[in-house]
């Protein structure tokens, strides 16, 4: 066997211990597949053994791997629920929506309604509606992506009513620290915030908390992450960009 695809299968199996260890079902907890700076072919080779969802940072480096995909992995498209699902996990300044709204199937990094309408707006009428999350920064004090707790619930309407747009739920990405009750307490946070919103809003479409890394990503399991992101532990330590 490859490394990767031991590596992979080894974080499914941390993924699976963390949620017998804290009674969840393992279904209940997506992996998606952070592929930045991962060469095309390791995606494909991915792909090939089930991994379904891949997280890009980079636009052009996505745009890339998608358009490969396309042509390499076609075939993908007659089996069911096997073919990639593209995930943009980096930030999108408006000159750049165009592509996300035209190529992915998630967005990530939601921070301003001004993104939002342009992306419904650019979303194609016959693709699905794109679906997206808001990115909430748990760290308070801190200078870096997401917009505050509180300041969620009033975005998170106001993106709802967006014809172009699904809002599934939030992203977080905590800072590191190395204890692991402080990782759970940090994820705590996102999970009072996605409770918030389904408790005031009851969106039926509302199902999707985004957080959990490498590093943290059974302290994110334990807090009730849906949806793991995960780079390193699968593809080895990335080239510093
Ligand atoms: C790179 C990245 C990840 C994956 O991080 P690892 O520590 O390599 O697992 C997850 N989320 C976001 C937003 C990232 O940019």
């Amino acid at each position: 066997m490859n490394t990767v695809i031991e590596q992979w299968t080894a974080v499914r199996e941390r993924i699976h211990a963390a949620c017998v260890r804290c009674n969840r079902r393992p279904q209940d907890v997506k992996l998606l597949a952070v592929s930045k700076t991962v060469p095309f072919a390791r995606v494909a080779q991915l792909a090939r053994a089930g991994q379904v969802d891949f997280g890009e940072n980079y636009i052009q480096e996505a745009l890339e791997k998608i358009q490969a995909a396309e042509i390499e992995l076609a075939d993908l498209k007659e089996a069911p629920f096997s073919y990639p699902v593209w995930h943009c996990i980096g930030p999108v300044q408006s000159n750049k929506t165009k592509w996300v709204a035209t190529h992915f199937d998630w967005m990530h990094t939601l921070d301003r309604f001004k993104i939002a309408e342009r992306l419904s707006d650019q979303r194609p009428t016959e693709l699905a509606p794109l679906k997206v999350l808001i990115q909430v920064n748990v760290d308070q004090g801190h200078t870096k992506s997401g917009i505050a707790p509180d300041a969620v619930l009033p975005l998170a309407k106001a993106v709802m009513s967006l014809k172009g747009l699904s809002l599934k739920g939030i992203m977080t990405m905590p800072d590191f620290h190395p204890d692991y009750d402080t990782q759970v307490d940090k994820h705590k946070i996102g999970k009072a915030v996605f409770d918030h919103v389904l408790q005031e809003t009851g969106s039926p479409e509302w199902d999707t908390l985004s957080m959990g890394m490498t590093q943290d990503l059974e302290a994110a399991v334990e807090a009730g992450s849906t949806l793991l992101r995960v780079g390193t532990a699968i593809f080895g330590a990335r080239l510093a960009a």
